[in-house]
């Protein structure tokens, strides 16, 4: 399969949302985590980092921090019927492409079985924080091999067979070629993003619930259909992520 229909989203049974931050999920995707679970989609998420940075109080405590972000997270993936959470714990703003993380990541998705992927958009032009790039990379690089036998064959012994998705989808991406209707979830997409009490409050809350509900109005539009608000998404395949010189256009 090479290109992926997107209708296909809609049959869906299990999906993997991968964040670099406990609050990304949420920001990027809220809205089409809440439908697919209310669809009787079985919606796991994966955490990568855990988050410990996100506090501007230089006394804060960084375990604490982190161990209140993973509260939240919960939280919030509740708020929009997520099944269950996977924490991987890497340092926050420290994340490097390592074994150890390919390993983990693979680990997860051999687990779950997802038929898809949701991520960040790590080829959006001026991202600036690493977590993401890593985040997003080394999520497409477990696309292209969690069905090969010969990574990590150590899973094969601790009961983990190989397990390939058929699409990951990006989210926060500048090229997006697939949109999801979003105006029934929209004020639980809102409510999950509150949900992360320590990062939006006040001011800051109401300027990216308008700036996020901007852009949802923006994508609805573009989707030319009769929907007001709408999530985009990049939705490629495995065989798209791979030396593959359309993947920007398609
Ligand atoms: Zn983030």
């Amino acid at each position: 399969m090479n290109v992926f229909d997107v209708n296909r989203l809609t049959e869906i049974k299990r999906a993997l949302f991968i964040q670099p931050h406990p609050d990304d999920n949420e920001i990027g995707a809220g809205a089409t985590v809440a439908w697919l679970a209310d669809r009787g989609c079985d919606v796991h998420y994966l955490t990568v980092t855990d988050g410990r940075a996100g506090s501007d109080d230089p006394h804060a405590a960084p375990e604490q921090i982190a161990a209140m972000r993973r509260q939240e997270h919960e939280a919030a993936g509740r708020i929009l019927g997520v099944s269950h959470f996977h924490w991987l714990g890497f340092p926050d703003g420290r994340l490097r492409d390592t074994e150890q993380l390919r390993e983990a990541m693979t680990r997860v998705i051999r687990t779950v079985r997802p038929e898809i992927l949701f991520t960040v958009d790590p080829w959006l032009p001026y991202e600036g924080h690493l977590d993401h790039i890593v985040t997003g990379q080394v999520a497409a690089f477990c696309a292209l091999t969690s069905g090969n036998p010969h990574f990590f064959p150590e899973h094969r012994h601790q009961g983990l067979a190989p397990h390939a998705v058929h699409a990951v989808a990006f989210y926060t991406t500048r090229a997006p070629n697939a949109f999801i209707a979003a105006d029934p979830y929209w004020e639980k997409k809102l409510a999950a993003i509150g949900a992360h009490k320590s990062q939006f409050s006040g001011e800051y809350f109401a300027f990216v619930k308008e700036y996020l509900t901007t852009k949802a109005r923006e994508y609805a539009k573009k989707a030319d259909t009769p929907w007001k608000l709408a999530e985009a998404f990049k939705v490629l395949t495995p065989v798209m992520l791979h030396m593959n010189v359309d993947a920007a256009e398609m």
